[in-house]
């Protein structure tokens, strides 16, 4: 749990006032620890997407104080459920709500919400007491025992530790990696929100639910605190090779979106047809970094390991990162701020890697043609909970509690 010691006056700069800098701002206050967060918004608004907490991310939120106001704003879906995409028939499903199966096994709930809503009960929690919006970091420069950030407006900050959690384009990482680390999947996304009174072929539109096809699949959740909207990610393989260099949203045809799904099963024509789609999301990731530091400059989430989005892990595994940061931040001054950064890195790279891995590797299962391979795809989506309760089960406070004092040394020498 939270200790109580209290912080030795580090000063502590926080790029990025997204879902990793805003929880682990709360996260540092919780024991005793100021932080600035710098946010090149100027308000904190995330339109049109939604986000799926799943039990690694929710016991933190708990611990935190804040999973009431989100569970408020979200819904449980009521089973997990795999679907061909053409006849649209059950080949696994996995209780999720029902008999309340998934918070007995994992420890907390799964919640589907409004990243907005998320946000906002986030920074609602913090306050505006050290959130600074409308400062967009440019430059960053090591003065050896501090770090001037350089912002757009002209203000400048000097930082003790320096955290990048300013998500997959981050400035921070250029500065800790030298060098340009996204890396193009080869797929892209069409992505909505669809009121679900809106979508009568739809079954189970309480679920959360992966209907799977060749070379494509679309995943939806209920969102809002009565599930009234359905939030969509229809995956689509290609274009080979990104139209854009530095922009992740490229134009579209107006029917684009429709014929990728075109003979699909009625309920996924009908959402994806609901939207009117501008644009598709390429889907990028940064490659595994090896290290995740420089000096005292960090990174977290998004900047440090951002994934594809199949396993629903991005936002959680960058909850568990600021719960582990904040906790190895405790009682640690100026000068051991180099080795805990090492125990830090220990801590969560092999395991984001693993997730960023698996992520990968799902993303293929999802898109099999019609064939012999599906049967051993449909035994593996059966197996969910099985193969994957591990990321789920995970518990970041207690993995910093058991993972003991030595061990980032080993990290930083490799
Ligand atoms: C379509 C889609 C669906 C997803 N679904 C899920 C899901 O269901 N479950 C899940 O766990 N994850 C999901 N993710 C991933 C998840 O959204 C991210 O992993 C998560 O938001 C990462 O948090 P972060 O704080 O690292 O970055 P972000 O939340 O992206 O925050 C970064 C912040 O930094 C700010 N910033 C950027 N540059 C600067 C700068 N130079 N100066 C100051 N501020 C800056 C940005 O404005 C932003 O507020 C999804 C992602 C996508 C694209």
């Amino acid at each position: 749990m939270a200790s109580d010691k209290r912080g030795p006056g580090l000063r502590i700069g926080i790029v990025g006032g997204g879902v990793g800098g805003l929880t682990l701002a709360l996260a540092l206050r919780q024991r005793g620890i100021a932080a600035e967060v710098f946010e090149q918004a100027s308000e904190l608004t995330e339109i049109g997407a939604a986000v799926a907490l799943s039990a690694n991310a929710t016991r933190e939120l708990r611990r935190l104080g804040v999973l009431d106001g989100i569970t408020a704003l979200s819904t449980e879906p009521t089973e997990l459920i795999y679907r061909n995409w053409r006849d649209g028939r059950r080949i696994a499903a996995h209780p999720v709500h029902q008999d309340l199966q998934y918070q007995t096994r994992f420890g907390a709930p799964y919640c589907g919400i409004h990243r907005a809503d998320l946000q906002r009960v986030l920074s609602g929690a913090l306050g505006g007491n050290g959130l600074h919006l409308g400062h967009r970091l440019v430059d960053l420069v090591d003065q050896g025992d501090s770090t001037r950030l350089a912002f757009a407006n002209g203000r400048l900050a000097d930082v003790d530790l320096v955290i990048g959690a300013d998500g997959i384009r981050s400035v921070v990482r250029r500065f800790v990696t030298g060098g340009e680390d996204t890396v193009y999947s080869g797929t892209s996304a069409f992505r909505g929100i669809v009121p679900v009174d809106r979508l009568p072929s739809l079954p189970d539109p309480q679920a959360i639910q992966f209907w799977m096809g060749p070379n494509a699949h679309l995943l939806h959740y209920a969102i809002g605190g009565a599930g009234e909207a359905v939030n969509f990610f229809a995956v689509v393989e290609g274009p080979e090779v990104w139209p854009h260099t530095g922009r992740w949203l490229a134009e579209v045809q107006p029917n684009e979106a429709a014929s990728a799904f075109a003979g699909w099963h009625k309920a996924v024509t009908e959402m994806v047809g609901a939207v009117a789609h501008t644009v598709r999301w390429g889907l990028f990731t940064v490659r595994p970094l090896r290290h995740w530091s420089r000096g005292r400059t960090v990174l977290l989430g998004d900047a440090a390991h951002a994934m594809l989005p199949h396993q629903g892990q991005g936002a959680n595994t960058t909850i568990e990162d600021a719960i582990t940061l904040a906790e190895l931040l405790v009682g640690v001054s100026a000068d051991g701020i180099e080795a805990m950064l090492g125990r830090y890195q220990a801590l969560r790279r092999v395991r984001t890697r693993q997730i960023q891995h698996s992520s990968r590797a799902t993303n293929a299962a999802l898109h099999l043609p019609d064939g012999p391979a599906l049967e051993t795809r449909d035994r593996r989506v059966a197996r969910f909970p099985e193969d994957f309760g591990w990321i789920h089960a995970f518990d970041a406070l207690h993995a910093v509690s058991a993972a003991g004092p030595a061990s980032g040394a080993v990290e930083m020498a490799r």
